[in-house]
């Protein structure tokens, strides 16, 4: 696939040439694949202009044509997968099979939000439950905010990109949009398929440049109603800090755990753990990191992960038969490095892994990893996994819920109990029973308590964040 040499802004409906470009290189093998426009203030503010007003056209358009547009979207997608699938592996270094599930999860968001399209409603209220409420009809409606600013993560270029675009179109609201500077080729692809879907001029701009400016200039912009973020923990608080009384969704970092009881069919559950741990490198926001296993198993459970995890192949994103490719930067495969050198020197066994080749880094699974080590009280965001061992799941919940983090976490037992106690006590979004942390699917709420962020996605969620709840009251004592 050629991809050219220089890509645009688009703004208004329209691809402009920017001022400055910043090469992107690929991460496997740090070759150029293009230049990036690099917009600054003047830029941001023709595009949030153009976003402010196509409001109005947004607003008046009815709920049929939001649909169709979005169901067109997701047949374009359908179409183009594959060219879809091969942006985000050659930008991000996603193994080209993982590229291809998060194109079809996409589409599946982008019919989500279609149908959501068509399903804003309202409540009638009960007005003469209060004194002084007799004849009175009181009903609520939903109302577009505005403009959206969507500032978007390099790990799901696509499908996150998808969960602002499409309940943000679903609503009736305007977009400005800001990929990572790393993936930005899947989101002007996005554009482009937009435009042929039926999308109004202005009602979803994108711009690329350095976060911390043209970010900035979003967040503190009063004319912009919501931001909504997807990305680390430290530029959401710094996003929360700034925003001033906008509504703010962050959608943040963890480091997820799973809990394995005593009992638990092996052989079923270390290949599931395997996958949660390593695909995309790690670098999932609900990757699973740390393992929690009853001592009756330990020892059986951490060498049967072992050797699956050896069965994983390494190599270049385009490659079918790759399960982990490169980091997304020299700098974090080092970074990789370095945290397990330290949880080393603490006492920790490595188990397979601990080096790279390359920028990628081997699966790395650690045992005996105390607390207070990096690679268990930080999002480790690579390809490294801890086992510990556990007397009780009450222990258990305990050492998961010693996290400033809380986005999922999960538990396999065969007993009800514990299961149900785990679901109460755990301090999460997200309790998944008898499966990984890892598991998503994209009309489920989605998000995190603590660190992990406020407010929730999941296309149902996301359209109540986005939408204002307006109460009419209708007087017929008048
Ligand atoms: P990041 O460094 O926080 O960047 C995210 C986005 O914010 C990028 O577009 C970045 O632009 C922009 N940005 C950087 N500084 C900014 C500032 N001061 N103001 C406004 N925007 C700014 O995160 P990342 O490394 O791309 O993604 C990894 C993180 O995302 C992990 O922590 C992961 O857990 C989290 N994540 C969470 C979820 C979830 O749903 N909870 C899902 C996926 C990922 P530049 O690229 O130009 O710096």
């Amino acid at each position: 696939m050629e991809i050219p040499a220089y890509q645009s802004l688009f703004i208004n409906g329209e691809w402009k040439e920017p001022k400055q470009y910043t090469p992107l290189y690929a991460p496997f093998d740090q070759t150029e694949l293009t230049n990036i426009p690099s917009a600054g203030e003047e830029e941001v503010e023709a595009a949030i202009a153009a976003a402010v007003q196509a409001k109005s056209v947004m607003k008046q358009m009815p709920a049929h044509e939001r649909s169709t547009i979005l169901s067109n979207l997701a047949e374009l997608l359908e179409i183009n997968k594959d060219r879809a699938a091969e942006f985000i592996a050659r930008e991000a270094a996603k193994p080209i099979t993982t590229a291809k599930g998060e194109v079809a999860r996409t589409i599946q968001t982008y019919k989500f939000a279609s149908q959501a399209a068509n399903q804003l409603y309202g409540e009638k209220l009960p007005m003469d439950a209060a004194p002084g409420g007799e004849n009175r009809v009181g009903f609520t409606t939903r109302e577009p905010l505005g403009v959206i600013g969507a500032i978007t993560p390099f790990n799901f270029p696509m499908n996150l990109v998808a969960h602002k675009v499409g309940p943000a179109i679903a609503t009736g609201n305007t977009i400005v949009l800001k990929p990572a500077s790393q993936t930005p080729l899947s989101a002007y692809f996005l554009a482009e398929l937009l435009e042929e879907a039926g999308l109004p001029p202005g009602v979803l701009n994108i711009i690329t440049g350095s976060g911390r400016v043209i970010g900035d200039k979003i967040v503190k912009d009063d004319r912009v109603s919501m931001i909504t973020f997807t990305g680390s923990p430290e530029v959401g608080k710094q996003i929360r800090s700034r925003a001033g009384l906008k509504k703010t969704t962050l959608e943040l970092g963890s480091n997820s755990a799973v809990i394995i009881d005593e009992e638990t069919d092996l052989d079923k559950v270390v290949p599931r753990c395997v996958q949660g741990a390593f695909a995309f490198q790690g670098q999932v926001c609900i990757s699973l990191q740390r393992i929690y296993v009853h001592e009756n198993g330990f020892r059986s459970f951490v060498d049967k992960f072992v050797e699956e995890t050896k069965k994983l192949k390494t190599g270049g994103p385009l490659d079918e038969e790759t399960n982990v490719s490169a980091m997304i930067s020299p700098n974090d495969a080092e970074r990789a490095l370095s945290w397990i050198r330290e949880a080393e020197q603490s006492g920790a066994n490595v188990e397979t892994g601990a080096a790279k080749e390359g920028n990628v880094v081997l699966p790395t699974v650690l045992t005996g990893v105390k607390r207070n080590q990096k690679v268990s009280c930080e999002e480790v965001f690579a390809p490294i996994v801890m086992i510990n061992s556990v007397s009780s799941v009450e222990e258990a919940i305990g050492e998961v819920n010693d996290s400033r983090y809380g986005l999922q976490a999960g538990i396999y037992t065969n007993d009800i109990q514990k299961a149900m106690s785990a679901s109460e006590k755990l301090e999460v979004g997200g309790v998944l029973i008898n499966d990984f942390p890892t598991f998503r699917v994209d009309h489920m709420p989605y998000g995190g308590v603590k660190e992990s962020g406020t407010g929730r996605e999941g296309i149902k969620y996301a359209v109540e964040e986005m939408t204002e709840l307006k109460l009419t009251v209708i007087n017929n004592n008048f």
